[in-house]
């Protein structure tokens, strides 16, 4: 037989795109529209219908950047369409064209359709443009559309600066032009060819020219045009679709691929637009899913982020009820049960156990529905703490895309066992179809099908469909591509479904998946720990702060009888933690979105300032002695950890001398003698105790260094390799000067400039202290700079250890496989330690996450190994002035320390004490035996009863004993989970006085919670 194949292609394309999407509409009217463009920032719909509107013809210009015009749409349905729509078959529907563009849903124009009455109906997206209207013919259309005229900020690159992302920067030209309003008639079985034709001309783009199957369908492609008439589509659609029938119907495979669809919309709480547009996004999405709901029973959506149901709830009451309804039928599903979908690199422990806690907590509270995955589909790489943290939520699986974006190395698995750094594992998918947009059609199900790593042993994956980003979600299109490919054969199978149908699945099929152990790294965007620093800082700030307003409140209620402000804190944390999206914390958004992010940390740091006062000062109590306030875990001096007591005076021997000679300034301390160059560099750091020098010869510790910072395709996102080949030591100083330190110690002042940028670094040797404090403040105004401390040493070190949340995790120093070396930069909390059995030095700071640590053989035979913290960036899209201006880090060598020590740093560093007047000591509401096991939140229980909870881990990677002690008469004690109910009691034992008995695994987390009379 001769292969026409590619002219019945050539024809069936021609015929689709000349005649049949056009007929999917069989008759057309305009309808009437006026408008009113809102002064500023978005107004409710009960505002909105008071405005003034002006006729606004099709064809108008409107739309600012960020603005938002109000249309009021009238007309009729045209009653001569009363014999077809009697006759069935058709539908009439509101069809609206803004001007949409050819980018993306959710990075342009949207809208939302409300009746006249104010109800929400639908939202309008670019390839979502229709409302369907239950009307007859003759009958009234009124609805008005609250349209948002958002601009597409990268227009295609993410690397070219840009003024769209403020409003006060943004050229204030229109950006749409409104092109269609109409009153129109749906052909049913035209649209429905128009899915058939998408799904099977699909399939034949996937199938191999071998493939007896792909010739069928061609053929039977060729008999559908040759049975219709495209001069009379109604008329002949439904011979066509007889045609298709029997490949239609051929059933898929035995073999056939998996694929659970989960109707989903990712919509970003922050990115390319402002939070308040999120609050509208979430309406639009959740209005097109009520939509979708209705005309389609078996649909179902699930949706993360309860954060965004608390705008919803906040801002659209009426939705709200809606979806509420939905969410008990089960088929508006929440998933994943965190705050908000945050990264996972730069949260501290509490605040990942926080996400958890806030989340779940509100679907609990909310609907009553108990989550039971996690669902992050796009953060930037997943901290090795994760397991554990879920687990103790109550999580039994983990869902991402994202590791697919790596750019060295490919994951060698798609559905396995992840296991954390404390042992912890959690049964996981990375969806194989690479998006967590999909939009089910032939070429992902293929892709998804192809590229599933655990063929032969399982054969199910899930695929979240729907448009995301900026939201949209699922479309009608898209469920009929599902229904299409069930059980088609040449297609993987596709079931509509949920998370855990998927999960459970998924695991029964797989009894014995292989194991991932450690981090999971993502190779990619490995400037988002250092990328917008305020943002970074404020985070840090805000964490430790809460950590002592939740301490101290929570001790004077207990002591005093204070009130708890638990509504202010659990208020503060949200901030906290929607702020640790992840495109805030990560520092990847536009201008408008940091610059409320400062804002908001900068309240929030005020009132938490206020919430420490007031209970220090009930704690305090009268009297004018001096009383010294430890938040920390470990004491200080003569203060107990999480308590208050006067502080200690330095003992004579270990104050700090200043002494000058030729060659600069040497400080020391009897612990330490440190030497300053006249350069303002340090030249020398020796450990008195050992003798030991800590720099390698000829080698400069606290030394700036920039390196050009061009990345190839994400600005804000990206440090690329070839950052190292470039760089300048900046060791030329302005001025020197000598400083001590009020609460004692010694050191210089050096200033610095560099290009248009002016550098004060502070060392400082504190009194009878092993540590060498630095102090960077920046007024910085480069571009495409990053700027890094170096501290080489003199030590062999294998790894590096990093604090993560809870814990740390262990890196090669050295760059052996593919993997190590495409891990050139990485995120660290508190501190870095570096050591050879028995000696090391830990690197610590108060905000910063980026890090290098790379090691070199010497001449001399020694080894380097080189900490370096990554300070600042300036990234120029999507914030043209990322970084730009005033920053103030803090950084601290420790000499001679283990990892005790680095944990110890890290918390001084992050907490320091504070004095006020009072009458006295504040005993402590708990305290642990052994110092390996921390406390790392104090607070009072969720649920208003006024009992205690205290959360602790083990923090050296050791097995660990200890008892904990409450400070008050408690009536019992339990362990519990994240969400403060009993739970695992393993390794805890409870004596009838509420004292704990913990025997601990490397890194494990405990939850008590103590009874109170
Ligand atoms: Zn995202």
């Amino acid at each position: 037989m001769h292969d026409t194949t590619d002219r019945t292609l050539g024809r069936l394309r021609r015929f689709v795109d000349e005649w049949l999407l056009a007929a999917q509409y069989r008759h057309r009217a305009a309808l009437e529209v006026t408008s009113w463009e809102v002064p500023d920032e978005p107004v409710p719909f009960s505002q909105a219908i008071q405005g003034r509107y002006r006729p606004h013809p099709t064809g108008t210009p409107w739309g600012k950047p960020w603005g938002t015009v109000w249309f009021h749409v009238t007309g009729t349905v045209p009653p001569e369409w009363s014999g077809e729509i009697g006759a069935g078959q058709v539908r009439p529907e509101l069809v609206v064209d803004l001007g949409f563009s050819g980018a993306n849903p959710g990075f342009q124009a949207e809208a939302i359709v409300y009746s006249a009455e104010g109800e929400i109906l639908k939202a309008l997206e670019p390839r979502n443009q229709y409302v369907v209207l239950p009307a007859a013919a003759g009958d009234r259309i009124e609805v008005y559309i609250e349209a948002a005229a958002n601009p597409d900020v990268p227009q295609g690159s993410f690397t070219k600066p840009t003024t769209m992302g403020e409003k006060s920067t943004a050229d204030p030209s229109e950006l749409y032009t409104l092109r269609t309003v109409d009153v129109a008639l749906l052909d049913v079985p035209v649209w429905e060819l128009v899915q058939d034709v998408t799904a099977l001309g699909g399939l034949v783009e996937e199938l191999s020219a071998q493939d007896p199957r792909r010739g069928q369908i061609v053929a039977a492609l060729e008999d559908m045009l040759d049975a219709i008439d495209p001069a009379d589509l109604p008329g002949t659609a439904q011979a066509g679709r007889a045609a298709l029938a029997t490949v239609r119907s051929a059933p898929a495979h035995a073999s056939a691929h998996c694929i659970h669809a989960v109707g989903h919309a990712h919509i970003d709480s922050a990115w390319l637009w402002p939070v308040r547009e999120t609050v509208r996004k979430c309406a639009r999405t959740f209005a097109n899913v009520l939509a979708l709901m209705e005309t389609d029973p078996d649909f179902t959506f699930a949706c993360s982020s309860a954060q965004q149901y608390a705008w919803i709830e906040q801002y659209y009451p009426e939705l709200f009820v809606r979806i509420a309804e939905k969410v008990r039928e089960g088929r508006f599903i929440p998933a994943g049960g965190m705050w908000v979908e945050s990264d996972t690199n730069m949260p501290g422990g509490e605040a990942m156990a926080r996400q958890f806690l806030e989340g779940s907590g509100y679907f609990l509270d909310t609907f009553g529905v108990e989550t039971t995955d996690v669902w992050l589909p796009d953060s930037f790489g997943y901290t090795g703490a994760l397991p554990q943290i879920a687990a103790a939520a109550g999580k039994d699986a983990f869902f991402t895309q994202k590791m697919s974006w790596n750019d060295t190395n490919a994951m060698p698995h798609h559905t396995f066992d992840w296991e954390g750094i404390d042992g912890s594992r959690i049964f996981t998918h990375l969806t194989p179809v690479d998006t967590y947009n999909s939009d089910l059609s032939a070429r992902e199900l293929a892709r998804a099908q192809r590229q599933y790593t655990e063929k032969g042993r399982a054969n199910t994956s899930l695929v979240p469909f729907g448009h995301g980003d900026g939201g949209g979600g699922p479309t009608r299109e898209m469920i009929a591509a599902a229904r299409r490919t069930a059980d088609l054969e040449g297609s993987p199978k596709v079931v509509l479904s949920s998370p855990a149908r998927f999960f459970a699945a998924a695991r029964a099929e797989y009894t014995r998946p292989p194991v991932w152990s450690g981090e999971l790294y993502l190779e990619y965007h490995r400037g988002t720990y250092t990328s917008q620093h305020r943002t970074k800082a404020g985070n840090r700030r805000t964490e430790h702060l809460l950590r002592e307003a939740e301490l101290w409140a929570a001790t004077a209620t207990v002591r005093t009888g204070a009130a708890y402000p638990a509504q202010d804190l659990q208020r503060l944390w949200r901030t906290v933690l929607l702020h640790q999206f992840h495109d805030i914390l990560p520092g990847t958004s536009i201008a408008w979105v940091h610059r409320e992010a400062e804002q908001r940390y900068t309240e929030t740091i005020a009132e938490l300032e206020q919430i420490i006062a007031t209970a220090l000062a009930a704690l305090a109590g009268e009297g004018t002695e001096e009383v010294t306030f430890n938040a920390g875990p470990f004491p200080r001096g003569a203060v107990p950890a999480l308590g208050a007591g006067a502080a200690a005076g330095t003992a004579d021997d270990g104050v700090t001398d200043l002494v000058r000679d030729d060659t600069g300034v040497v400080l020391d301390n009897g612990r330490l003698r440190v030497g300053i160059d006249g350069r303002g560099l340090i030249t020398s750091v020796l450990d008195l105790r050992t003798g030991r020098q800590a720099l390698p010869p000829g080698q400069v510790a606290g030394l700036l260094q920039v390196h050009r910072d061009i990345p190839n395709q994400w600005d804000a996102w990206d440090i690329d390799e070839h950052y190292r080949r470039n760089v300048r030591d900046l060791t030329e100083a302005i001025s020197i000067q000598e400083i001590t330190d009020t609460s004692g110690g010694a050191g210089v002042q050096v200033q610095r400039r560099y290009g248009d940028s002016r550098i004060v670094q502070r060392y400082l040797l504190p009194d009878g202290a092993r540590r060498v404090e630095l102090t960077t403040e920046v007024d910085w105004h480069e571009r495409h700079t990053l700027l890094k401390l170096a501290f080489p040493l003199d030590v062999r070190a294998e790894q590096a250890a990093s604090e993560i949340q809870f814990g740390h995790i262990n890196r090669p120093t050295a760059a052996n496989t593919s993997w190590d070396h495409a891990r050139f930069e990485t995120v660290a909390h508190r501190w870095v330690h570096v050591g050879e059995p028995g000696y090391g030095f830990a690197v610590a700071n108060d905000s910063t996450y980026g890090h290098d640590i790379t090691r070199t053989t010497r001449a001399d035979g020694g080894t380097t190994t080189t900490v370096r913290q990554s300070l600042l960036r300036a990234p120029m899209f999507p914030d043209p002035d990322a970084d730009q201006g005033r920053h103030t880090l803090r950084s601290s060598l420790v000499v001679g320390a283990e990892i005790a020590d680095a944990v110890t740093e890290g918390y001084r560093i992050n907490l320091p004490e504070r004095t006020v007047s009072g009458s006295g000591a504040v005993d402590p509401l708990v305290q642990v035996s052994d110092p390996a096991v921390v406390v790392e939140a104090v607070k009072l229980a969720r649920d208003g009863s006024g009992d205690v909870i205290v959360r602790l881990y083990e923090s050296r990677g050791g097995r660990a004993r200890a008892t904990v002690t409450p400070g008050f008469q408690a009536t019992g004690a339990l362990a519990t989970d994240v969400l403060e109910r009993p739970g695992t009691d393993r390794g805890v034992e409870v004596d009838p006085d509420g004292r704990v008995e913990l025997d601990l695994r490397p890194f494990q987390i405990v939850t008590l919670r103590f009874g109170r009379p």
